[in-house]
């Protein structure tokens, strides 16, 4: 079978990569390659931000009005509503993620584009009844510049409608670099621009691995902002990069996050959200409840539920609609889950399921891991501090609310939390107490075009999403106008 050849997207035209160099993106299923993806580089990036820099300072973006950017948002997300069944295959295929949730995904998408489309045009500056006589003094609300994307494998177009609606709903333009492992939906979701009647420049992407490709873009003096989505790692470098060219930047990291369960909750729905937590997705999910906190009096029970839920759990070829868990989406990130698997064992977590790769014969040759569940797990172990990102739960115990929260907030992570009560009180007073961007009380992996998202601590810097997510790609300009015809004394401030 003869593998498609993409070509990346500067400037409003397909461009081959200045290095002439492709690379095999892999199906995590088959292991085997399926489509060859452009060897981005540096000199990419430079014309990519030249394309990007020109249609933000000059030509018809520049000049157009916010109504006529907020249409031309909704027209885009009409264009990804009707091709949603073709790009949740195409996502299936590179990233091994299970075909009903990228389908959940890629239908949900275009709300961000028509809620943000509606934004554009309600982007307004303020009259400020100014101190000073003789002077209107107003705000405007500008966008930065050139914002620089950058999306991980994991759900890669909703990571990256995160961005790119509220960036370009402000007047920004973009340069996307997407994850090396799964940009083939980036390449065809960039000809929807096109197609939406975008300006050419507005929207540009470039391919390639994280140092050659992400570092000229995040240390480019014409980027006036990283929009990141990733690893703290990574993040963490990315900010000091940024740092040096005193960029904007917002930060959306990994977790370790808690579900909370208290022996008052619905045990039947806190089962199911403490499995949906950890194994939906196969546990690759910056949200994932990979800690299981567990009320000492309903602890035992509630392992044996537990464990008998996820023994149903149905493995196998991601693009069938039956499958519940589908392989890890990586070479790199598959080992790495072994890795915590055996530290796991070795600090003394009693592994009470899984613990070892799937050699199921539906699981063909993918990397598959068995969801696995680990108890006895201290507060003090790695395995309940750093993050898996696989189907790797933690069981803890706790003894009270006060316990918990310690417990909870102990890592250096804060993206989520669930609490799992009927006690009105306790949802208050935990969701106050949880150190996290989201809370979720007898629910768990909800998200909305609405709602802001983000972390605490270690876990993120700055909101995507919701109202919050527009002021991330704004700047205010203050404007003075003197109405009072005077001339004052120039040697003291007004
Ligand atoms: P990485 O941090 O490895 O990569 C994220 C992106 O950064 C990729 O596009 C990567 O490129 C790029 N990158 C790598 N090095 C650099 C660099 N030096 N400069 C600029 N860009 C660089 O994350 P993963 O792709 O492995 O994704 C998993 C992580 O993402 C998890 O930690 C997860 O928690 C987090 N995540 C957070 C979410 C949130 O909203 N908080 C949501 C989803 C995931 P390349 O792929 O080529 O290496």
């Amino acid at each position: 079978m003869t593998m498609k050849k993409y070509e990346m997207l500067i400037g409003g035209a397909p461009a081959a990569p200045a290095s002439c160099e492709w690379f095999e993106s892999v199906n995590p299923f088959t292991a085997a390659p399926w489509a060859m993806v452009p060897r981005g580089s540096k000199a990419d990036v430079d014309r990519a931000v030249a394309a990007a820099r020109s249609a933000f300072y000059c030509g018809s973006w520049r000049s157009m009005t916010a109504s006529a950017r907020g249409a031309l948002l909704r027209r885009l997300a009409d264009l990804i509503a009707a091709d949603a069944a073709r790009l949740a295959e195409i996502e299936t295929r590179d990233n091994g993620k299970l075909l009903a949730e990228m389908r959940g995904q890629l239908n949900y998408i275009p709300q961000w584009f028509y809620y943000f489309g509606g934004l554009a045009d309600k982007i307004e500056g303020r009259v400020i009844p100014i101190d000073k006589p003789g002077v209107f003094n107003f705000t405007r609300e500008e966008p930065l510049g050139v914002i620089a994307a950058i999306t991980p494998w994991n759900s890669p177009l909703l990571l990256a409608a995160w961005k790119l609606a509220p960036a370009l709903a402000a007047g920004n333009t973009v340069v996307w670099k997407p994850s090396e492992f799964s940009s083939v939906s980036a390449l065809e979701f960039g000809e929807l621009f096109e197609k939406a009647g975008f300006p050419p420049g507005v929207v540009n992407i470039v391919t390639g691995f994280g140092n050659e490709v992400g570092e000229p873009l995040v240390t480019h003096p014409d980027v006036a902002k990283i929009a990141f989505t990733g690893g703290d790692r990574t993040g963490e470098y990315v900010y000091q990069q940024a740092a040096r060219g005193l960029k904007h930047v917002t930060l959306e990291l990994g977790g370790k996050s808690a579900n909370i369960v208290f022996d008052d909750a619905d045990l039947d729905a806190a089962v199911n959200g403490v499995i949906s937590g950890i194994f939906a997705a196969t546990g690759q999910t910056c949200i994932a409840g990979s800690r299981a906190l567990i009320h000492r009096p309903i602890h035992e029970k509630f392992v044996d539920r537990l464990l008998a839920l996820a023994r149903t759990a149905r493995m196998g070829n991601p693009l069938e609609l039956t499958t519940q868990v589908g392989p890890i989406t990586t070479r790199p990130q598959y080992e790495k889950v072994l890795d915590y698997l055996r530290i796991a064992k070795e600090e003394g977590a009693v592994c009470q399921l899984g613990g070892s790769p799937a050699t199921r014969p539906e699981c063909g040759s993918g990397w598959f891991i068995e969801p696995t569940i680990f108890t006895g797990v201290r507060p003090d172990m790695r395995i309940a501090n750093e993050e898996v990102f696989g189907p790797v739960l933690s069981v803890i115990p706790f003894a009270d609310e006060e316990e918990a929260i310690r417990i909870a907030n102990g890592t250096v992570y804060g993206l989520a939390a669930g609490v799992w009560t009927t006690s009105m009180r306790r949802a208050l007073v935990m969701s106050e107490r949880l150190e996290a961007g989201t809370v979720w009380v007898n629910t768990y992996r909800a998200v909305s075009y609405m709602s802001p998202f983000g972390g605490y601590k270690r876990s993120g810097i700055g909101r995507e999403s919701g109202m919050d997510a527009i002021s991330e790609y704004l700047q205010t300009k203050s404007v003075w106008i003197d109405i009072s015809g005077n001339t004052p004394n120039p040697f003291v401030m007004r």
